[in-house]
């Protein structure tokens, strides 16, 4: 009996405490809705993280796919999603991985060229590559294991000259693996991308169609 109490006190305590954690989320996230403590929170798994890339006020400014370039005069794929935020924002990684990629803005950016200062992270786990780029700075080194929420830099404008008078911003790109043994970084424009937005969203984290973070939830591994 006491057993049981004592449990099911802890039981309460770590719902309070992850009612902590997600009331936390919500007072960022605006307007909040449908966001709740994960259901098996209590059952010991292990917790992970998912996170934004840039902080939770901070809008989802140009979505996946095609939009009028830079001239006006040509429809170009963008095999990303941009978001809204000023130099010096920072940049976080949306789950836990190893740092596969940093790339420097400047004339050699063989594979990475119009991304500037940029940091690829490899998530073992989903087998799913994400990149953060044009940022100000970069403060994480290839080969580093970080959480998800890690900060990996600060938003900028750098793309080694290809993009003149782009305005700073986040390009967040997530790609998958073409073929077994193959990485998609460095590689083609577009190769084994996916729409970020449904990516995030798969993670509990949804933008909606102004871009506004309206939903960041805590996802259990099994
Ligand atoms: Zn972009």
């Amino acid at each position: 009996m006491t057993n049981t109490f004592i449990s099911s006190h802890k039981r309460l305590a770590q719902w309070l405490s992850w009612g902590l954690v997600v009331g936390t989320m919500i007072a960022f996230a605006r307007p909040a809705q449908a966001f709740g403590p994960p259901e098996s929170a209590a059952l010991g798994p292990e917790r992970e993280a998912s996170s934004v890339p840039v902080p939770f006020d901070r809008k989802l400014s140009s979505p996946y796919g095609w939009r009028m370039g830079r001239t006006g005069k040509a429809r170009l794929f963008h095999f990303a999603v941009d978001f809204a935020a000023g130099a010096g924002t920072p940049v976080f990684a949306v789950r836990g991985g190893i740092v596969a990629h940093v790339a420097k803005e400047g004339r050699r950016c063989k594979g990475f060229c119009g991304y500037g200062n940029a940091v690829v992270v490899y998530h073992e786990k989903e087998d799913v590559w994400t990149l953060y780029a044009h940022l100000s700075k970069v403060g994480v080194e290839v080969g580093q294991k970080i959480r998800a929420g890690a900060e990996l830099g600060a938003v900028g404008a750098t793309c080694n000259r290809r993009f003149k008078g782009m305005g700073a911003h986040l390009h967040f790109e997530v790609r998958e693996r073409l073929e077994p043994g193959d990485e998609p970084f460095p590689g083609k424009p577009g190769a084994g991308a996916v729409d970020p937005q449904l990516w995030l969203a798969s993670l509990g984290v949804v933008y909606d169609k102004k871009g506004r973070l309206v939903r960041a939830e805590l996802s259990i591994s099994p």
